[in-house]
């Protein structure tokens, strides 16, 4: 690595971390409030409240760490400038929302779920005592379609907003078009906060009427960037050969960030590093993961407070790469990769891509090693490759499904081809997705579409509506009790866990549940044995299964069986009739359907999807190696990575289609993309 010479430095904040140093409650808590007081935001706090008075509107920018996310909300209820009603901070990811809440509530020494709340997707941590609340973008949205003027609040801040998720540039319009109708209808105002480090302010202020936008001065501690001189092959190994290097010459309090693209990949770094930790010099080493679909009880693992003479390592998604504040992290390492859902607004085929991140995106990553002290961070790319990256994240909403916020959109009473979005995504976009919503029958035509009886009952799900197709479906086919395991599953990420020097051994014991049929049934299989396993942990072990994968499985399922409760469906099983199970599946996802163009070929065979897409089989999948191969597949997801690949995938007749979703089959037919006959 070569130091370079851009920093992220500045003013230097000499805030301390405090939270593991106290001796008693009450020290803790003191130092709490002088540490508060060391943070841009506060010096200036005065002036930011007379505009927040002042304003019904503003943008407020702030380097990472100046105190935005945590204090504004804290100064507001201070001021009890939000009345009778509350704040609600919105957050793009969950484990921000949580950890912010618990930060917050330590600050003003309260519980959790008193005055200071969070509320995610299957998690709700608040009570009518609650003033200061933080939720994710898409709660936030769900509470709009119950009541769009967004009554319960007095302040809204949207935080984050250079991420431009899809479910945060909904939410400006939907504050936008609140704020107006609160005005005319001469109700209590709502105010509005847009937060965020770096962003494209001149859309943002001529979006807003040219409101005013407040800069913070101070920034965060200075991190010091190093590139590599040359381009790495393989940057599994590289991130490999950097943590060693560093974790033989740093001081055992410097805990390490790791940058990779997702859960498979942070297991198996996970394990090499646990490995090769046995015969390195250095502080002893613990690895904690932290990936969207870990349960939040285990991502919280990473703020537990690592013992002196102890190193922590944390491999993360892009999840930690913005809001978070890991105490000690000291070293930054950037792989420089992302992974990310993107779809093609032609023909509607969904896909997970691994890229290369954006330069803002490698930013907020450095600027991870700089949130309590003084910090560096360790790019695996050269500089040349920085400067060739676009500058921001594309936003998602250009680049994304769009069904899910299309059907939140018409349930609240929104028009989706006149809805004001800062960026409008190309029509094309927008009409797949009211195609797509019009063949699962949610919506009743897809000029002016109104919510059909199903697509009212699929708002009650937080999950996207191909999945409440197939809870909803399942009556029909007479398996909601597979279909609520199986979505429950699906939902989770991956319950089989390989460890690389055992994973003959692992594909041996995997053997006893799969099913010819494919992955979904024998993922059905896993879930089922699991439910009955009285020592689940150790069953798990036994098993080489992934314990909380499978117990956040378990706590959806409840969830969704509330909800199909309250809905009044009745749950019976299809037993052994598991045709009737892969129908149903079909009936929400007849958009992935993939058929055989050609058989046992170099790297197996290959598929063509219902999109015109060509894929093989993942590896990972128990009919990667089946012969001959199946003419006809359901798969769950297209992921790209060096090929593209058919990920869990079921066996289907190629009839079912045409019985299951006509319409699709139809259109499929005309665009030749799917077999005349089947
Ligand atoms: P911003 O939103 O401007 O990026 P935050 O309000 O999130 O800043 O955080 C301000 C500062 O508060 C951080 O730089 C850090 O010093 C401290 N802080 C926030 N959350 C935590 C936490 N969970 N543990 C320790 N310190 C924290
Ligand atoms: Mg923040």
């Amino acid at each position: 690595c070569v130091e370079n010479s851009s920093k992220l430095n500045g003013n230097h904040v000499a805030t301390q971390q405090v939270a593991d140093q106290h001796d008693t409650k009450e020290t803790f808590i003191e130092d709490l409030r002088e540490t508060r007081k060391l943070l841009p935001v506060y010096a200036v706090r005065n002036r930011l409240l007379e505009e927040i008075k002042k304003n019904n509107t503003m943008i407020l920018i702030g380097e990472t760490g100046s105190g935005k996310t945590t204090q504004v909300p804290q100064l507001i209820h201070e001021q009890r400038l939000e009345g009778s009603a509350s704040i609600a901070v919105t957050q793009p990811r969950r484990v921000a929302a949580i950890t912010l809440a618990m930060r917050v509530a330590a600050e003003m020494n309260t519980e959790i779920g008193s005055v200071v709340g969070y509320c995610v997707r299957f998690e709700d941590a608040t009570s009518v005592r609650t003033k200061v609340k933080y939720l994710t973008d898409g709660m936030m949205l769900r509470e709009a379609v119950a009541d769009p003027l967004l009554k319960r609040y007095s302040f809204i801040i949207l935080d984050e907003a250079h991420e431009r998720t899809v479910n945060t540039d909904v939410l400006f319009g939907i504050v936008k078009l609140a704020q107006k109708e609160r005005n005319e209808k001469k109700l209590l105002p709502l105010k509005v906060i847009i937060m965020s480090a770096t962003m494209d302010v001149d859309s943002f202020k001529k979006y807003y009427d040219e409101c005013p936008v407040i800069y913070l001065e101070g920034r965060a501690h200075p991190v010091t960037i190093y590139h590599t001189k040359m381009k790495h092959e393989d940057y599994q190994y590289a991130a490999l050969c950097t943590i060693f290097q560093l974790h033989a010459t740093s001081p055992a309090n410097h805990d390490f960030l790791v940058f990779l693209t997702g859960q498979e990949e942070i297991e198996t770094v996970m394990s090499n590093i646990k490995q090769i930790a046995k015969e390195s010099p250095g502080p002893l080493i613990r690895v904690c993961p932290l990936y969207a679909g870990l349960p939040a009880a285990k991502q919280l693992q990473v703020w537990k407070k690592t013992p002196p003479g102890m190193r922590k390592i944390v491999l993360a998604t892009n999840i930690a790469e913005a809001s978070v504040t890991i105490p000690q992290i000291k070293c930054v390492i950037d792989t420089g990769f992302v992974k990310e859902r993107t779809w093609c607004t032609s023909t509607g085929a969904e896909r997970l891509r691994v890229g290369p991140c954006s330069q803002a995106a490698a930013w907020q990553r450095a600027g991870r090693a700089g949130r309590t002290a003084r910090g560096a961070a360790y790019r695996l790319y050269t500089e040349m490759d920085f400067g060739a990256r676009k500058p921001h994240n594309t936003p998602e909403i250009v680049r994304c499904p769009l069904a899910s916020t299309i059907l939140l959109l018409i349930a609240s009473g929104f028009d989706p081809l006149t809805f004001p979005l800062i960026d409008p995504p190309p029509e094309e976009s927008v009409k797949a997705s009211l195609l797509l919503l019009k063949e699962l029958g949610a919506i009743d035509n897809e000029t002016n579409p109104k919510l059909t009886v199903l697509g009212k009952k699929m708002t009650a799900f937080p999950i996207d509506p191909k999945y409440s197709k197939i809870l909803l479906s399942a009556p029909e086919y007479d398996c909601l009790d597979e279909a609520l395991s199986l979505v429950a599953v699906l939902s989770s990420e991956n319950v089989f866990h390989m460890p690389i020097h055992k994973r003959e051994e692992a594909l041996k014991v995997k053997q006893k549940f799969v099913s010819t049929l494919g992955d979904h049934i024998t993922l059905l299989n896993v879930f089922k044995a699991f439910c009955k396993a009285p020592l689940k942990k150790q069953w798990c072990k036994e098993n080489y299964l992934n314990h909380k994968n499978l117990i956040y499985a378990y706590d959806v399922r409840q969830q969704l069986l509330a909800i199909c409760q309250r809905l009044n469906m009745t749950v019976t099983s299809c037993g052994m009739a598991l045709d009737q199970l892969l129908k149903c599946l079909l009936s929400g996802l007849f958009t992935n359907c993939a058929w055989l163009r050609s058989g046992v070929g170099v790297g197996g065979a290959k598929y063509a999807t219902g999109s015109g897409a060509a894929a093989g089989l993942h590896p990972a999948g128990v009919l990667h190696t089946v012969r001959p191969a199946p003419p006809a597949l359901l798969y769950t997801e297209l992921l790209h990575t060096r090929r593209a690949y058919l990920v869990t995938v079921s066996v289907i007749q190629p009839q079912w289609l045409h019985q299951v979703a006509p319409d699709y089959a139809r259109r499929c037919r005309a665009s030749r993309t799917c077999p005349t006959d089947g």
